[in-house]
Parts: structure tokens; C-alpha cells; sequence
């Protein structure tokens, strides 16, 4: 089946979707994004995304192109036009289209939105869950306002590109006074030798990721002890689990990280029972 993308109010094929090279989402990457997984026709986090989606174009100063209803109602018209139950909905907002100069445009120039939907099969998610992945660490190389989901990825592009050279699933920056920031993609959490469950507390280096908050609540429910600091990757090698966190990955088990094996080898008891939970919360 042809796949169906929103671009600007219209449901396009996908195949000759575009938009216009002044766009300063592709001259600049001025522009923010969200991603969500979808499940049984239902968009998990859905009030979450849409906090944080407001909250980047907020300090961005991308003006919001519509309404929250008319976002939501664009969204899940893409969904059904490309028969999505199960997948990743992915929305991405400019700040328009404008003769290239780097200072803002003037006002009124309408921000782009694009919308686009992809159906994944959850048990291929829970095969890699099963079996567990590889990360390795690499030097943090990006710009002091992670908080902001900008579609300015390089570092991450380039740090994902590393992690699969090295047959690995993800990469965790490492920041100059030499703790963990988050994954290229994920957050990052470990679990130490006496069982507290360890991720880094928000601020403007790491993305406050929507599934990191679920999981918390998740580990409420389950009574884990756990702490919001920061962790070296000496802490996390020597750890009894890691795992990652985010919406097309939910809560994946970490078994490797740089040459160092973590816990047994095997996807560890707090990692599958976040994961169990995460699923059947949502
Ligand atoms: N950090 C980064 C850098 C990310 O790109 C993502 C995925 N969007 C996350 C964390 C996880 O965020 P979420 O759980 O909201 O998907």
C-alpha cells in the first residue's frame, strides 16, 4: 500500500511529497519534532508529546501553526490513511518557508507541519528486547539546549552511524566532567549492584523523554528504589542492568556497553518488568 504523508493541510503520496527548498526546517534545521508509538490505533503518551511539542516551539518562538485539536485530528487521519494501527507517527514543525537569511522571518510567515506514519510490528521490538543490545560511549558533541526536540540531529546522526559501525544499537554521550547524558536517540538508566534504578535528572543536556517520565510512574507502581543523578560509564559497566528509554524502543535492555558485559549477559529483571509494565499501562 502507497503511504500517505500530511504536508501543509493535505494528505499527499508520499513518494512526491516535498517541500519548498527555502523551507528553513532544510536550510537551517529550524524547526522541532515529535515522534509517537502508536498501538492498537491509539497514540501512547499522547498528552505527553503534545506538552513537550508545545513546549520546544515555545522556546524556539515557532509560532503554533493550529490548534492542539486540529493537530490532533490531522494526526490521526494520517494514521488511518496509511492503516497504521501499530507503528511510529512522526510530526515535524518549521518555522516556514522564507528567502534564506538566518535571523528570523518576518511574522506571519506560516510555519510548514508534516506528517508522516510507518507500521512496525511490536514483536520485532520484543525480539531485540529479548535478546538485549549493545551501546557504546562516545564524547557528548552537542549544543547546550538538548531539552529542545530540534531536527538539528547531526551529532546524533553521526553518533547512531558509530554505534552501528561498531555493530551496536546506541551510543551514550559522555559529557566533560565524564557522566552519561543520554543515548543518540534514548535516555539512558541503570540499575547498581543494590538494586536502585539510576537515570539522569532533566535539565537543558538531555531530552526530558516522554517515555522516561511513563517509566518512572511505571517504577513507582512497582516499588523500585530509584534516583535521578547523574552516572559514569564505569558506574553503568559495572551495573547489574542498563537499559534505554524511548517511544519506538519503550524500555530496551542494554547487555553491552563499549567492551564490558552488563549483569549476565541477558536482559535483566527491572529492564522486562519496566518494559511489561510500560505496555500494560499505556
Ligand atoms: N533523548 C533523545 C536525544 C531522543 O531523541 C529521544 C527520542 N525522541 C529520547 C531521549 C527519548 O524521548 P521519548 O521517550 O520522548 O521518545
Amino acid at each position: 500500500m502507497s503511504r500517505v504523508a500530511y504536508v501543509n493541510g493535505r494528505f499527499v503520496p508520499q513518494r512526491g511529497a516535498a517541500i519548498n527548498v527555502e523551507d528553513r526546517g532544510f536550510q537551517f534545521a529550524d524547526g522541532v519534532y515529535e515522534v509517537w508509538a502508536v498501538q492498537d490505533g491509539v497514540l501512547l503518551d499522547e498528552d505527553g508529546h503534545f506538552t513537550r511539542l508545545a513546549r520546544s516551539l515555545r522556546e524556539l518562538a515557532i509560532e503554533r501553526p493550529m490548534s492542539d485539536a486540529a493537530l490532533r485530528r490531522a494526526a490521526f487521519e494520517t494514521l488511518r490513511r496509511n492503516r497504521v494501527r501499530t507503528g511510529l507517527l512522526y510530526l515535524q514543525i518549521t518555522r516556514g518557508v522564507a528567502p534564506r537569511d538566518h535571523a528570523f522571518p518576518r511574522p506571519g510567515v506560516r510555519p510548514t507541519v508534516v506528517m508522516t506514519a510507518k507500521g512496525l510490528k511490536l514483536e520485532d521490538s520484543d525480539a531485540r528486547a529479548a535478546k538485549g543490545v549493545a551501546v557504546i560511549t562516545l564524547p557528548e558533541t552537542r549544543w547546550a539546549r538538548c531539552d529542545i526536540k530540534s531536527v538539528s540531529l547531526l551529532p546524533n546522526v553521526l553518533a547512531k552511524q558509530a554505534a552501528r559501525a561498531a555493530g551496536a544499537y546506541e551510543a551514550w554521550f559522555v559529557d566533560a566532567d565524564g557522566l552519561v547524558t543520554e543515548g543518540s536517540s534514548s535516555n539512558a538508566w541503570i540499575v547498581t549492584a543494590d538494586g536502585v534504578l539510576v537515570t539522569r535528572p532533566l535539565t537543558a543536556n538531555i531530552l526530558a523523554g516522554v517515555t522516561r517520565a511513563h517509566l518512572l510512574r511505571c517504577a513507582e507502581l512497582l516499588q523500585l528504589r530509584v534516583e535521578e543523578r547523574a552516572f559514569t560509564p564505569a558506574e553503568a559497566k559495572a551495573s547489574r542492568e542498563a537499559f534505554i528509554s524511548s517511544a519506538s524502543s519503550h524500555a530496551m535492555p542494554v547487555v553491552r556497553i563499549d567492551d564490558a558485559v552488563i549483569g549476565d549477559g541477558r536482559p535483566g529483571p527491572v529492564a522486562q518488568a519496566l518494559r511489561r509494565t510500560y505496555l500494560e499501562t499505556t
